[in-house]
């Protein structure tokens, strides 16, 4: 009876988030059932479980955050994944971003730069049976060369500077979003990749995410 009422309450908390992130603007059906159908819970450390289904970041090991739902939704959804999409994504943390974009692309790269959140999140995929996503233990900023051009990246570390390497990886008509700026608050960019080597680029909104550092962490 306790499970039963426990999962009821899970099921409101989800519905209540879905539409949160629907009022304000996250409105692409595939993201929205992605966020829906990936247990946040997994992703959460113990002493914030509770918490899972708000919509707000929350810390996770080694200093770093999961994201905000409604961030995950809307860089997911200016991301303009197409189904035969391989995407690359900077920043694996808990694994939580990778889980979304992995069901609406058809390969997710993922680049990790904590050896401790990348075993984490690589047993998250395992048990949630995700069979399309490539982890690395390595510096996001140096992209994935062996694997490039990708279709799609998304950076969810703050770049100080325009993330031109990451650009050189990216297909003629490819999207890159990336946190960009040096503060405490960066700008949500979108560079969508002309045909000819160019770039039309958008700010999209005011973001907080931690920073994009240089090299592999030396702790765990
Ligand atoms: N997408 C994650 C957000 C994690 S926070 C989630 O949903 O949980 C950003 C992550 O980027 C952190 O785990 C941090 O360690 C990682 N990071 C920062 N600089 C990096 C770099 N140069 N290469 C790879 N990962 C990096």
């Amino acid at each position: 009876m306790a499970a039963a009422k426990d999962k009821g309450a899970a099921q409101t908390q989800v519905a209540k988030l879905i539409m949160a992130l629907r009022s304000q603007g996250v409105t692409d059906p595939g993201v929205l059932n992605a966020i829906e159908k990936t247990p946040r819970d997994l992703f959460t450390p113990d002493l914030f479980k509770e918490r899972s289904w708000e919509d707000s970041a929350l810390p996770i090991a080694c200093g770093q955050t999961i994201s905000q739902p409604y961030i995950v939704g809307l860089m997911t959804q200016a991301l303009t994944i197409e189904p035969r999409s391989r995407v690359l994504e900077i920043g694996t943390g808990s694994g939580y971003q990778t889980a979304i974009l992995s069901k609406v692309s058809r390969l997710v790269y993922t680049v990790e730069r904590y050896r401790t959140l990348m075993k984490e999140a690589e047993a998250r995929f395992a048990i949630l049976g995700l069979t399309n996503v490539i982890t690395k233990f390595g510096d996001g900023g140096e992209g994935w060369a062996e694997q490039a051009p990708f279709d799609r990246i998304m950076v969810t570390a703050a770049a100080q500077d325009e993330p031109v390497k990451l650009l050189t990886q990216l297909k003629p008509n490819g999207v890159l979003v990336a946190p960009v700026g040096k503060g405490p608050v960066q700008s949500l960019r979108r560079y969508a990749g002309d045909g000819k080597g160019g770039f039309k680029v958008e700010a999209l909104c005011d973001v907080r995410f931690v920073p994009l550092l240089d090299g592999v962490a030396r702790e765990l």
